[in-house]
């Protein structure tokens, strides 16, 4: 399963972070997923237990934020929301567009249990 490697390797980075601040565990984790990224949020957010487990993200929480596709228009240059497919300006219809969002998946943050403190990064 794609999600799953996907989900695998964003543990690693969750971890790697936990590692670097000396933290106890994870306690949140925020990521940003366009419907463009070729990641599907629901299955993500059922692979993230399997991903998780034995590692120090293992009791935390994975919250997910949806990005709208946004195009930019090369004709009117108006930036507007697009439809997964059918890239074309809202504003004036042209197909001349250039993707502005929506094809990310980006960790945004990351909350750690730290000994004694919470730390936020
Ligand atoms: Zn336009």
């Amino acid at each position: 399963m794609h999600e799953l490697s996907v989900c695998q390797s964003l543990v690693d980075q969750v971890e790697q972070i936990a590692l670097t601040h000396g933290a106890k565990s994870v306690e949140l984790v925020k990521l940003r997923i366009g419907p463009l990224s070729g990641v599907e949020p629901l299955l993500l957010q059922h692979a993230y237990p399997f991903a998780s487990a034995g590692t120090l993200a293992a009791e935390s929480t994975l919250v997910i934020e949806l990005v709208p596709i946004k195009v930019s228009c090369e004709a009117c240059g108006t930036e507007t929301e697009a439809e997964p497919g059918w890239l074309v300006c809202g504003a004036c219809g042209s197909c001349h567009t250039t993707l502005v969002s929506g094809d990310e998946m980006m960790l945004m943050s990351v909350e750690l249990i730290a000994a004694e403190r919470t730390n936020h990064v």
